[in-house]
């Protein structure tokens, strides 16, 4: 405080300066016993803890999946499995992203009213600079997916920013941050309702599920927000899903409040359906659910869902001021030791030889190595061909199609010595639209990507004989490792979109959408989802 010299009395009301100089001393006062949080130390925290998820899985996800693994009947559910822990293993000591899809950066920022910071910059400012850091490291670039307009132009940012920031002051003088990096073929899942209060919500949860496909990548984690309103139920499930796995000691110990009841009867529910790791169908879809709830108005009842994928990236830390997160990393230990193989079912196909003919004989389900070249082409490239298509011009010089393979992908880019970044799968169904012209017009015969294809798409193949050919979600270190040359081919523009020729060997692929039109993810599903025998299967 400062003392008022002089007669009191003229002196009622300080000046302007002097309650500004009055605040300042205050301030510095207060200063002595508040947590300050320097700039860097919470940039740093965000980028460091950025590139720890992009290549070290949560040791609670890795037990969950590697029990689940031990305890699956379906043959082709527990290799979708095992490429996902190798390849997990493979990232974590080679320090490279678990998959292609490096995620859009979700932060839930909880601000202790106590804390200060020595920054110039706002909380979003300051996670988007550790987003940038995080994404541009030489030594593990991960891969820029935020574009921006959303509608229009959508031009990639470069960076992958901004994030999305949640923030809530609360009492305390910490900074606790829960930072996730979350796949697109996951977050487009995302379902919400609003039931009417009597409504049944484990009927909707195990009517809606199925409808999310496999694109989500499963096995993974569903988070359910239950109650508020409608955007505080979005919110919740996804804050729900920063939660660690526990549904088996919960199982063990037992439920002590209708929450936990509702846990374990979606977990057993949602996995009676069937629907298996990567959608081929099996014993384990989901490995915990995650319920968040809040009050809410006497007339509705929102429900939301959002799943976590095989890639499921999250981690939390706090600061007191005392430095950057310590971020130690897991020992390997916690990784089982599984060495994934091709099995001795697995057929050889030369992509530069391929018939039509041959693929004609390829049964739903039939596991292949392929070897040779590949195009690759996701949602902008195939756009533009088909605009090109549209409008009579030729296709750019090296884009013939026939009697070739397209593969769905939109890979990282290399560090040292890669040929390319990982490299897996990304979501079919959004190509669907573009597939009966593809098929009709430029004499492609096969595509590979993953998770189930679209009844539209399905007629086209059948109609056109053609195969589609689906490799795991999650496992895209393993799948880059098959692939031994990549050269730009066009679209270069479209960065990660662009067309480039893989040359692969080996690389492992299941069929999943035979010539005849019939799909193992509707087959593996309804199969196992019989053999469970808790939930009723119903032929469409
Ligand atoms: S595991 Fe599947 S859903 Fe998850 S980020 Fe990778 S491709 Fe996307």
């Amino acid at each position: 405080m400062i003392t008022v010299k002089g007669n009191a009395s003229s002196r009622q009301q300080p000046t302007a300066p002097e309650r500004a100089c009055d605040l300042t001393t205050r301030d510095k006062e207060s200063d002595k016993t508040m947590t300050k949080i320097q700039q860097d130390d919470f940039i740093d925290s965000i980028a460091n803890a950025l590139q720890y998820i992009s290549y070290y899985h949560p040791p609670d996800y890795i037990r969950a999946l590697a029990a689940a693994y031990e305890a699956e009947e379906s043959l082709a559910a527990k290799d979708a499995m095992a490429q996902i822990l190798f390849n997990s293993r493979m990232c974590a000591e080679g320090h490279r992203p678990i998959c292609q899809d490096t995620g859009m950066v979700v932060a839930f920022v909880k601000v202790g009213m106590d804390v200060r910071w020595n920054t110039t910059q706002s909380i979003q400012e300051m996670v988007d600079e550790g987003v940038r850091r995080a994404y541009s490291h030489p030594d593990n670039v991960l891969r820029a997916s935020m574009v921006a307009p959303p509608i229009g132009a959508r031009k990639n940012t470069g960076d992958n920013t901004p994030a999305i920031v949640h923030m809530e002051l609360v009492p305390g003088d910490e900074v606790e941050v829960k930072l996730a990096a979350k796949g697109g073929g996951s977050e487009n899942k995302s379902k919400f309702t609003i039931l009417n209060p009597s409504d049944s919500l484990v009927d909707w949860v195990v009517r809606t599920v199925p409808t999310m496909g496999a694109g989500w990548c499963p096995p993974g984690m569903l988070g359910i927000g239950i109650g508020g309103s409608a955007e505080k139920a979005m919110l919740m499930a996804k804050e729900a899903l920063m939660e660690p796995i526990d549904i088996h000691e919960l199982k063990a110990r037992g439920p002590a409040d209708p929450i936990e009841e509702l846990r374990l009867e979606l977990f057993e529910k949602v996995n009676a359906l069937g629907i298996g790791a990567q959608g081929l169908g099996g014993l384990t879809t989901v490995l915990d659910v995650k319920i968040h709830h809040f009050p809410t108005h006497a007339a509705s009842l929102p429900v939301a869902i959002i799943p976590n994928c095989a890639a499921t990236r999250h981690l939390e830390f706090k600061l007191d001021g005392s430095g950057p997160a310590d971020l130690k990393p897991p020992s390997l230990d916690d990784w089982p030791d599984i060495i994934w193989k091709a099995g001795p079912d697995a057929r050889r196909v030369n992509l530069d030889q391929v018939t039509r003919a041959e693929i004609e004989t390829w049964q739903p389900g039939d596991r292949i190595l392929l070897s040779g070249k590949l195009l690759t082409g996701r949602d902008a490239a195939h756009k533009r061909i088909v605009d090109m298509l549209n409008r009579g011009e030729p296709l750019p010089d090296g884009v013939d199609l026939t009697n070739r393979f397209i593969y769905y992908v939109g890979p990282v880019d290399p560090v040292r010595n890669e040929v390319v970044g990982p490299a897996g799968p990304t979501t079919a169904t959004r190509m669907d639209k573009f597939t009966e012209q593809m098929l009709a017009e430029t004499g492609l015969i096969g595509m590979v990507g993953k998770a189930e294809r679209g009844p539209a798409a399905i007629e086209a193949i059948k109609k056109h004989k053609a195969v589609y050919l689906m490799a795991v979600g999650g496992a895209a270190y393993l799948v880059a490792k098959a692939i031994k040359g990549s050269r730009m081919v066009a679209f270069e523009d479209l960065g990660m979109e662009a067309i480039r020729e893989f040359e692969v060997e080996d690389m492992p692929v299941t069929v999943a959408v035979d010539s005849r039109g019939e799909s193992v993810h509707k087959t593996g599903p309804a199969e196992w989802r019989e053999h469970i025998g808790k939930i009723p299967v119903v032929v469409e």
